[in-house]
């Protein structure tokens, strides 16, 4: 295999920065580019040679392989280089816009640019997803500029002719034999100058400032949700369209309910007594008072639903349910007359505690039938 010293074909030195690589090209590429040396296979061949060591020693990548491993290294990592002139214009495009301004396109810099998206985070408590929430965000962001409406030169004072090009947007020099044509600097290829720059925005034709945004989240949306505001991001540069604003909807937890999909949920704890009888309970929920019917020979764990007291799906419209799970509530400690009439409680349901039913059933610790019966009374799965 042919060895190719990169940096003597382009004549920089092995330690050489990416900058003076690249005027070191840009010096080549002039001269051996097709356009100036028309069936010159040997400025052709140059040309593809010098491209390839651009490619190599400008890729940090490539270099890193190509000075620990040399050539032989780099195309054993499958670099195979240009296949043909097309492949180093279309690799190279933009970079020979850069050098010569043409004929690969003008380089346009007040060519209109699309604003950048913004995002922003925005936290909201559990209880306002049970409404439609308006929020005043204050953002800071580029605006397009009122003076001039965004184009960036005082509208008064107006254009004039560019002298460098005398209007005709391209200039043109000689080096050594060529001649060569090239984007005018000073107007970037318009032909005409602004007589004078924006004031406010000294020319970008937009400004740094802070916007008031009313917002409105919709009810019952999700913690994480992503809300679009299109048009609300930055103003674009020179005509170009604005950004969007993204917000992402942080939801606060609540201390007692929690959401499952649009469902509300929260523990609910009762007295052993209520469990028991039944009762009626008023719970505050969130700008109302809610009467939650507690039926009687309610269990631990039973769940009691209200139905469509739940969030409201932005989607379907449709409202989830609110759920209590209940717990039941022991008392640690009773009365000496709460306890005499627990006992009495017991004698008249037949609910005499443990010890007393084993010792009333002696005759569990033999008989495998009656064993089985009882357990299945007090155990389970
Ligand atoms: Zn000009
Ligand atoms: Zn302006």
């Amino acid at each position: 295999m042919q060895y190719k010293d990169y940096y003597a074909i382009l004549g920089v030195p092995r330690n050489a920065t990416q900058e003076e690589i690249k005027r070191a090209y840009r010096r080549l590429a002039l001269k051996y580019h097709p356009d100036r040396n028309q069936g010159n296979k040997e400025a052709e061949e140059k040309f593809k040679e010098i491209s390839e060591a651009y490619e190599v020693l400008s890729d940090p990548h490539k270099r890193a392989i190509y000075d620990s491993q040399g050539y032989v290294g780099l195309r054993s990592s499958g670099y195979r280089g240009f296949e043909d002139i097309t492949d180093i214009f279309k690799t190279f495009s933009d970079l020979f816009e850069e050098f010569f301004g043409f004929p690969f396109g003008e380089r346009e810099e007040r060519k209109p640019q699309p604003g950048a998206d913004l995002s922003y985070e925005l936290e909201i408590d559990f209880e306002d997803l049970f409404k439609e929430k308006k929020v005043k965000l204050e953002i800071e962001k580029y605006e397009p500029c009122e003076f001039c409406s965004g184009l960036g030169y005082d509208l008064e004072r107006g254009v004039k002719l560019c002298e460098s090009c005398r209007g005709k947007g391209k200039v043109s020099y000689s080096e050594g034999f060529f001649r060569v044509t090239y984007t005018c600097p000073d107007c970037r290829g318009r032909g005409t100058l602004y007589v004078a720059k924006c004031k406010n925005c000294n020319g970008s034709g937009r400004v740094w400032k802070k916007k008031e945004l009313d917002i409105i989240i919709p009810p019952g949306v999700e913690d994480g949700t992503i809300l679009r505001i299109q048009g609300e991001g930055e103003s674009g540069l020179f005509g170009g369209r604005p950004g969007d604003l993204y917000i992402r909807i942080k939801v606060r937890p609540h201390k007692y309910f929690y959401r499952e999909k649009n469902h509300v949920l929260a523990q609910l704890k009762i007295s052993f007594i209520s469990a028991i009888l039944g009762d009626e309970i008023e719970i505050p929920y969130f700008g109302k008072i809610l009467k939650v019917k507690i039926p009687p020979g309610t269990q631990p764990g039973d769940e009691i639903v209200l139905k469509e007291e739940g969030l409201l799906d932005p989607k379907t419209q449709k409202k989830g349910d609110l759920i209590f799970k209940i717990q039941v509530e022991l008392p640690k400690k009773l009365s000496k007359e709460g306890e005499e009439l627990l006992r009495k409680l017991a004698q008249v349901e037949g609910l005499e505690n443990f010890n007393q039913t084993l010792e009333k059933n002696s005759s569990l610790k033999s008989s495998k039938k009656k064993k089985e019966s009882f357990w299945e009374k007090i155990l389970f799965r």
